[in-house]
């Protein structure tokens, strides 16, 4: 059966396994691994020049791997003075300028704290900065998805809805879905079954439509959780993450997009292509329409 390939697999940051440093070495191992996505990951500040991001765009072309930026850590559409705010809105715009040149469609961003306030005020201001930051790019003709990702600690804005609902609200915006974030979140083990799966993937589709689930972005990968949430990533054979269900339940929905993996070292890499080839795999077993017996 041919394979429709409908979510492209890729890492956050480097594979580990690229010999030379530099991005567009990066964008070709991944080629060579067989995998089709990179997030690069721009986390603690954005210092590259126009000529770099310009090699990176060309391995990009060349290599026919897509790019997302991770945008830098320190963003917070929250930010409690005006001095931090403005440091804040500087790092979003400039991961996504420099994202733009580098050919990234996709800018993924920590959106930030409740800082104990009540969340439907934190995302009513959210959501204002984000019509402001859109607008500014829109402007400049920085044509890139603004992502807020879904967050593993119940003190972060950033629930599912929250993303969700700020992508319907906010032209430019859509969710990044990190699924481990999401498991750990609450710090009970729940948001791990085929279930839960499924009825977020109905919740986006509620919302965003039947489009929305063909333009998703997602992180993965296995966590430690508490009470309060997310302790740190795991390699997924140390996890207790359904994955498989999580992929069957993209295929069920018809699911497209980006899945960017963000395993810790050695697994890095070889998280990403488990991913890739359990969701081959899963596609094949799939029932053909077309053939209902075999
Ligand atoms: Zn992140």
């Amino acid at each position: 059966m041919e394979i429709s390939e409908s979510l492209r697999f890729g890492t956050v940051g480097s594979p580990q396994t690229t010999s030379t440093s530099g991005t567009p070495a990066a964008i070709e191992h991944i080629r060579q691994l067989g995998l089709d996505h990179l997030e690069i990951a721009w986390v603690q500040s954005v210092r590259v020049s126009d000529e770099t991001c310009a090699l990176i765009k060309a391995a990009s072309e060349k290599h026919k791997v897509s790019l997302s930026i991770h945008a830098p850590y320190y963003i917070n559409l929250n930010s409690l003075t005006s001095e931090l705010m403005e440091k804040s809105d500087e790092r979003l715009l400039t991961a996504a300028r420099k994202g733009y040149l580098a050919g990234a469609y996709d800018i993924v961003f920590h959106p930030g704290s409740y800082h104990s306030q009540p969340p439907e005020q934190v995302y009513e201001r959210a959501k204002e900065k984000l019509l402001e930051i859109t607008g500014i790019l829109r402007e400049e003709g920085v044509a890139v998805t603004l992502r807020p990702e879904t967050m593993g600690k119940s003190a972060m804005f950033g629930n599912l809805d929250e993303v969700v609902q700020l992508s319907k609200e906010v032209p430019g915006i859509a969710p990044c879905i990190d699924w481990a974030h999401l498991h750990a979140r609450t710090g009970d083990g729940t948001f791990n079954s085929y279930e839960e799966f499924a009825d977020a993937l109905t919740r986006v589709r509620n919302v965003l439509g039947e489009e929305g689930l063909h333009r998703l972005h997602f992180h993965m990968s296995g966590i430690a959780y508490g009470t309060k949430g997310e302790k740190e990533h795991l390699p997924l054979n140390e996890a207790d993450i359904r994955y498989r269900d999580l992929l069957q339940a993209f295929i069920d929905f018809g699911v497209a997009g980006t899945c960017a993996i963000e395993a810790p070292m050695p697994f890095h890499t070889s998280d990403a292509l488990t991913m890739q080839a359990t969701y081959r795999r899963l596609m094949n077993l799939k029932p053909s329409t077309d053939n209902p017996d075999e």
